[in-house]
């Protein structure tokens, strides 16, 4: 099955086969026809799952639509994604990125987030279509008036459970009051609680709801994720360390430890 076949424009599919996308996941299959008839959405698939492609391509599929018979707001965005942090605003910002020079006409991606100076995202937002944000800074520029999000025709929750176990819900429903009452809703969550139940049946209307085989053994890891783990002493993890990254030819690494002075040795060690 491919992507034009659940109604994405063709216009999409080099960059999808830029990607390396050769068929669309479970969840891709079920949210892109429904997002793109304009449904209300609840999405529930395991991390990795590739969420982020299932509603990106259908927003901006729906947005090349609207571009054919009329214009967008020139100023106020009309695409919204919450998000829980700042990792996660950059990775969906960069989504959304690699598909707009695609669109006909120039639009606008931001990721707004705090942690960094607000100044740049004030000068930013004076021209945005899209914005993929975490909630506090948000509601700090619209507090600002640096922005207006009353243009909203799309809004997404994505890592919606992580959201609410940061202790969001305030924050959320905040942002929520800002938007118009007539948009588009779309839930997206590795986990679903009875927390998420709760907003689910305050925030959407009528949704087509997805859950992709969420077993609780396994709700947090995916088949395109390779895992492996190793036992080894605390006085051989540094020289595992650097033989995986050597004998195992990696060239893009993530290496996460449990405090600040274990990263500064472990970076050290590296750059010897
Ligand atoms: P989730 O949000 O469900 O955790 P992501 O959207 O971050 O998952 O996607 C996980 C990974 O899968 C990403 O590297 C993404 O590029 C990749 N991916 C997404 N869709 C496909 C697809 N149809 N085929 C192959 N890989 C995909
Ligand atoms: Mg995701």
């Amino acid at each position: 099955m491919s992507f034009s076949s659940l109604g994405i424009a063709t216009s999409f599919q080099k960059v999808i086969d830029d990607q390396g996308y050769s068929d669309p996941t479970p969840i891709q299959k079920e949210a892109i026809p429904a997002i793109i008839e304009g449904r209300d959405v609840m999405g529930i698939a395991k991390t990795g799952s590739g969420k982020t492609a299932s509603y990106v391509l259908p927003i901006l599929h729906n947005l090349l639509e609207t571009l054919e018979t009329s214009t967008l707001p020139d100023r106020d965005p009309s695409v919204l994604v919450l998000v829980p942090t700042r990792e996660l605003a950059d990775q969906v910002y960069r989504v959304f990125q690699d598909y707009l020079p695609t669109l006909p006409k120039k639009l606008t991606c931001f990721a707004i987030y705090g942690g960094v100076s607000i100044n740049p995202q004030m000068q930013a937002l004076r021209q945005a279509n899209i914005l993929v944000a975490t909630p506090g800074r948000l509601i700090d520029l619209v507090e600002k008036n640096a922005t207006k999000l009353s243009a909203i025709s799309t809004l997404v929750l994505d890592e919606a459970d992580k959201m609410l176990n940061l202790g969001f819900k305030k924050e959320v429903d905040r942002v929520l009051s800002f938007l118009p009452q007539t948009r588009q809703n779309l839930l997206f969550s590795a986990t679903l609680s009875d927390d998420l139940t709760s907003i689910q049946n305050g925030l959407l209307n009528d949704p087509v709801i997805i859950k992709i085989s969420v077993d609780s053994q396994d709700e947090d890891t995916s088949e395109l994720i390779n895992q492996q783990g190793y036992f080894v002493s605390e006085e051989k993890k540094g020289p595992l360390l650097r033989y995986l990254i050597k004998h195992g030819n990696l060239h893009q690494v993530l290496v996460f430890a449990s405090s600040t002075q274990k990263v500064d040795s472990i970076a050290n060690k590296l750059w010897k």
